[in-house]
């Protein structure tokens, strides 16, 4: 049995008798970056919502290290976040800004400087460290929040589109170097896009949607050695098959509806 670090299992989510998520199964194992790709509206935020623990659930469960997330008294696991945009503290320096996730989760302050400056130097970024985030380029920013969501040593990492603001050649550079930080590093990470090329390139494990509400449609191994190049022709393969069969999941087959 492998290692597992995050199960759903029967998840549902309803809003105002409206399902948003409808029986979600899957499961994360250590060390595995898992990529999750649906259309806009089917359920991703909320499904991050409930991994993160802002939102419990309607009905099924969400274990992480076999602990059962909002059951009553479970202290919230230890986890990193990447956002579609960097939301660090424009008036914090990037250190400050990793000092305050640290003292939030509670890691002894003398553990703070080494930490902080092993993940600036895997991240390459350590001549910023004093510098205010504002000062930094978008893809710097993007390293900055990296090395927040992976200071506190989490149990697993939620990234939600963190590429899909910058421009493509930057998102391409950044696609390359987060594969590198992950596989360095080791962690565990739910990775959600609409982006399916993106999706396929970072991940072990692929994750399909269907359109709303959200469930497991079709679950892929990835398995193309790693370092990747994103032009290798066998994501553009993959990617491809990925495409011809959500078309018709994803209901962009059908015809468009004129307006009257
Ligand atoms: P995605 O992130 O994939 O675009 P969401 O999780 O944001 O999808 O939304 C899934 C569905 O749930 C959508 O139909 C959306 O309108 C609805 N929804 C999301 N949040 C709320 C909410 N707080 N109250 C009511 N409906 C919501």
């Amino acid at each position: 049995m492998k290692d597992t670090v995050v199960r759903v299992s029967d998840l549902g989510v309803t809003y105002a008798g409206t399902p948003a998520i409808a029986d979600l199964d899957f499961s994360v194992t250590r060390g595995e970056f898992v990529s999750v790709v649906g259309p806009s509206g089917c359920g991703k935020s909320t499904m991050l919502n409930v991994l993160s623990g802002l939102l419990e659930p309607t009905y099924g469960s969400v274990s992480v290290n076999g602990r059962v997330l909002y059951s009553s008294g479970e202290p919230l696991p230890r986890l990193g976040y990447v956002f579609q945009t960097h939301r660090l503290l424009p008036w914090k320096t990037v250190r400050q800004n990793l000092e305050l996730v640290l003292s939030a989760a509670g890691v002894p302050r003398q553990q703070w400087s080494e930490r902080i400056e092993r993940l600036l130097d895997v991240l390459q970024i350590s001549e910023f460290a004093e510098t205010w985030p504002m000062r930094l380029s978008g893809g710097q920013r993007l390293r900055v929040s990296i090395a927040r969501a992976l200071v506190i040593e989490p149990s697993y990492i939620l990234m939600d589109e963190p590429l899909s603001t910058l421009d493509e050649v930057t998102a391409r550079t950044m696609r390359q170097e987060l594969s590198s930080i992950v596989a360095k590093t080791g962690s565990t990470v739910i990775f959600v896009t609409h982006s399916i090329r993106e999706a396929v390139f970072l991940a072990d494990r692929l994750i399909i949607l269907t359109r709303g509400p959200a469930r497991v449609f079709e679950e892929r191994i990835i398995d193309i050695e790693r370092p990747r190049l994103y032009e290798d022709a066998r994501i553009g393969q993959i990617e491809a098959e990925v495409v011809e069969k959500v078309l018709g999941a994803w209901g962009l087959d059908e015809p468009r509806k004129e307006a009257v």
